[in-house]
């Protein structure tokens, strides 16, 4: 479904990626683990076309991110991609209901349209409660479900998820987690999955080590 190859990027003098390949199968479910420093976040960026890498090649079924235009690459992250990240990242000005329902909204659908597949999202993840409250009136595994509700209404084929529960306590961690693996297996969609936490890879179906910039030759299967 997506597959990066051989990714190299750098900030300034720093190299994030020197030759990171990872291939994502429709459904899969993959941990990237990892030390701090070691190019998780970089890599993720570069697979979801949020940044482009300096060499090699990203891409999504037949299609090479590169070679797409600027308007098409957003269409198709817009349609195919949906993203959660450490902080839930909502937008603080709008309630739960209106953060999940733009994505739709951007894609052009109609409001009335984005406002009830919202808040059947919202339901499925158990927050319905929050769907007219702002960010900070939410607790911390409120808004992170919030966020993953945000990342699947689009019914993207896959998601990527940087620490989605790194900065959430052991139980909310917990339930954030198993409300975003319920609902990827619901969807049928892939997942990507960062993170520091042994329990958390334990999750997935396959777990990629980088080192350094570069995935680890051999990988875990589960
Ligand atoms: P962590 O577990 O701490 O989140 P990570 O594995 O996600 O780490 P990255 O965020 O991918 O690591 O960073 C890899 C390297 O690239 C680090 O040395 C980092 O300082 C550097 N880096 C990442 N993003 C930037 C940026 N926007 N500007 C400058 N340097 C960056
Ligand atoms: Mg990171």
């Amino acid at each position: 479904l997506v597959s990066g190859r051989d990714l190299h990027r750098s900030f300034g003098r720093t190299v994030a990626l020197r030759g990171a390949s990872l291939d994502v199968a429709a459904g899969e479910i993959v941990a990237v683990t990892g030390p701090s420093g070691s190019g998780k976040s970089t890599l993720l960026h570069c697979l979801a076309g949020v940044i482009a890498p300096d060499a090699g090649t990203v891409t999504y079924r037949d299609h090479r991110l590169s070679d797409l235009s600027t308007d098409a690459r957003t269409r198709l992250r817009r349609r195919e991609v949906g993203l959660v990240l450490q902080f839930g990242q909502l937008v603080p000005e709008l309630t739960a209901l209106e953060n999940v329902a733009l994505p739709l909204l951007l894609d052009k659908r109609g409001r009335a349209e984005a406002q009830a597949a919202a808040l059947d999202r919202l339901e499925r993840l158990g927050v319905a409660e929050v769907a007219g409250s702002r960010p900070t009136e939410m607790s911390g595994g409120q808004a992170q479900r919030v966020a993953i509700a945000r990342a699947l209404v689009t019914e993207p084929a896959v998601v990527f998820a940087d620490e989605p529960t790194g900065a959430l306590d052991t139980l909310a961690g917990e339930q954030a987690l198993a409300a975003l693996v319920g609902a990827v297996e619901e969807n049928g969609c892939a997942l990507v999955l960062v993170t520091h936490d042994n329990r958390v890879a334990a999750a997935a179906h396959r777990e990629v080590e980088l080192r350094d910039g570069a995935t680890a030759a051999a990988e875990v299967r589960r």
